[in-house]
């Protein structure tokens, strides 16, 4: 029970990477409050594990997660994963695009981070410890994909976000890394490939950017969100740490 105790918040917990990291959360015995804008997923996920705490929370709306951060008690961990991937060259990016991208990927980070650090320094102060992980992605400040300007510019922020509050707060227990995932078998990906012009070649293509040959699944990043979150990592802050099936051997 290597998170026994231990109260985690998540974001996007509804599917995806984000319910695998809550499941694999509560399995190893922490105390886990699973939010989404999507209380269908929410509903299904807590039918599945009544264990899970669940809570709709749009990581958009900023007076949201300031009344919901009242309700809750100071936590022990944070996983920011919700995240959206616009697909286009810079030739394509609206203002829209580009501002509701900054928003849900990176402003809402920031929001949920300083909205909880308070309590999670307080937490600190008792456990010596309270670590927060930030989703980012490949395609960011470590490598450039066709068609994601402006995700990887988003996700470029993550990893600066993370970092900066890495630097902050080292000295007060308070950790903060972030993962990137290469392409996950995801319902987001799944829209993805069949919204494409020819799926088959489109799931193709996806595959071939991961040099071992397959898709990574939820599975595959749930272990690294968890030892991220565990005292396992209690050295690690400021890193931002790839799963991502060698696309940067
Ligand atoms: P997904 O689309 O399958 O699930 C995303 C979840 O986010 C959904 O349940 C959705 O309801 C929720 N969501 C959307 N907007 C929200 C909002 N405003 N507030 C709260 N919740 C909201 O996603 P996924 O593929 O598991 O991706 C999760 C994260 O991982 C994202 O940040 C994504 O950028 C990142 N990521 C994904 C991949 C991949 O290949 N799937 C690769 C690298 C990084």
């Amino acid at each position: 029970m290597r998170l026994k105790g231990k109260t985690i918040l998540i974001t996007a917990a509804g599917q995806g990477i984000g319910r695998a990291s809550a499941e694999a959360c509560l399995k190893e015995g922490a105390n886990v409050i699973a939010t989404d804008i999507n209380q269908e997923a929410l509903q299904k996920f807590k039918s599945d594990c009544p264990e899970v705490q669940t809570y709709v929370l749009d990581v958009m709306d900023s007076n949201a997660i300031k009344a919901f951060a009242k309700t809750i008690p100071n936590l022990d961990g944070l996983f920011n994963c919700a995240g959206f991937v616009h697909n286009g060259t810079v030739l394509d990016i609206s203002d829209e695009d580009w501002d509701f991208s900054m928003n849900l990927n990176v402003t809402s980070m920031m929001r949920m981070c300083r909205t909880f650090l308070p309590g999670m320094l307080e937490q600190a102060k008792i456990t010596g410890s309270s670590s927060i992980v930030n989703m980012a992605s490949m395609a960011s400040s470590i490598k450039g994909f066709p068609m994601r300007t402006a995700y990887g510019a988003t996700k470029a922020a993550v990893i600066g976000l993370t970092k900066g509050i890495a630097a902050d707060f080292v000295k007060k227990g308070i950790r903060c890394n972030s993962v990137n995932p290469g392409t996950v078998n995801t319902p987001s990906l799944q829209g993805r490939i069949s919204s494409a012009p020819d799926p088959v070649q489109a799931e193709k293509d996806f595959i071939a950017r991961q040099p071992m040959g397959r898709l990574a699944e939820v599975s595959d990043i749930a272990p690294m969100v968890v030892f991220l979150l565990s005292d396992e990592s209690q050295c690690v802050t400021g890193q931002s740490l790839s799963v991502d099936g060698g696309v940067t051997i």
